[in-house]
């Protein structure tokens, strides 16, 4: 992952190159005049910072604003990330609302700075998950369901609409960049191949994806599941005994194999329903954070699955 941090001003590099030499000097300056050509960007996600990468390679340089750790539905870019932001030509969003805080965050851009939200040519889907798990009061009932990357098909997508942006912010490295584009989408496709072919190990009537976030839809979509949300086990709600007791009820009868847990929020109240249906847990899911790679987030995943469900 590319994290860059400023420090190669001037100063500092006359200070680090003293007495080493005037040739070694002049390349130095000669190698920060070219660094300083690359296109800068920033991402607001991991995930673009990952992607963004794959396409813009040696040419671009990357500005991650969100911190390891933080929650995509409720961050909100503070002064310092604004600053950074700032810095840059383009501004890599997911888009789909998961980022509540950009048409804020558009009012303090800069002259001849865009946003791309890399969702945009993804087919949207609405959250209307019964029983109702709200993820934050954006994603309510109703509201654009903005976890769109869990098909691999929309990541291909999204792979064509940074290439455009790059492309057109950088015409001179266009065909660099069209190469990349490629590539990458013919990987994506073998990826989303590889999940279907390891999804088909899975009975059909089996294909049931109990979790506590809706955030699976467009992977259930894609991947021929039926997505299944728990009520209140939100980081915030507490779940009812009378929720509870339907919940159970309604598990018992479809006679579900596994839930699953997520990375980031694991309550306990999981294991106590598994429990009660006679359901594994399955191993936590990836649905709002990453491991690094999209990649490595979609096979973590389709393998957790895989494993549990099969
Ligand atoms: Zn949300
Ligand atoms: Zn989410």
């Amino acid at each position: 992952m590319v994290v860059v941090k400023y420090d190669n001003s001037m100063s500092s590099i006359l200070r680090q190159w003293k007495g080493r030499g005037i040739v070694s000097l002049c390349l130095l300056l000669l190698t920060a005049v070219v660094a300083e050509a690359k296109l800068t960007v920033s991402t607001l996600n991991p995930i673009l910072t990952d992607l963004v990468e794959e396409i813009g390679g040696e040419y671009v340089e990357i500005l991650e604003v969100m911190p390891p750790g933080s929650d995509v539905h409720t961050f909100q870019p503070r002064a310092k990330e604004v600053i950074l932001i700032q810095k840059s030509t383009l501004i890599f969003a997911m888009g789909k609302g998961i980022e509540t805080y950009l048409p804020g965050l558009r009012d303090s851009l800069l002259e001849g700075q865009e946003i791309i939200p890399v969702g945009r040519s993804v087919p949207s889907m609405k959250v209307d998950a019964d029983p109702l798990y709200v993820c934050c009061p954006a994603h309510a009932r109703g509201a654009i369901d903005p976890h769109w990357w869990h098909s691999v098909k929309n990541i291909e997508r999204a792979v064509k609409v940074i290439g455009k942006a790059l492309e057109k912010a950088d015409p001179e490295h266009k065909s660099y960049y069209k190469e990349r584009v490629s590539v990458a989408r013919a990987k994506y496709r073998s990826l989303h191949n590889w999940v279907k072919s390891e999804v088909s190990k899975i009975p059909k009537k089996q294909r049931v994806l109990v979790t506590a976030h809706v955030a699976f839809a467009y992977f259930c979509r894609e991947y021929g599941f039926e997505a299944k949300y728990l009520q209140g086990l939100s980081k915030e709600s507490e779940i009812s005994a009378k929720h509870l007791a339907e919940t159970i009820q309604e598990l018992k009868g479809r006679k579900i194999n596994a839930i699953f847990p997520e990375q980031l929020a694991n309550p306990k109240m999981l294991s106590q329903i598994a429990k009660e249906i006679g359901a594994k847990i399955g191993k936590p899911l990836y649905a709002d954070d990453t491991p690094g790679s999209y990649e490595k987030l979609i096979r973590h995943n389709v393998n957790s699955i895989v494993s549990a469900l099969q």
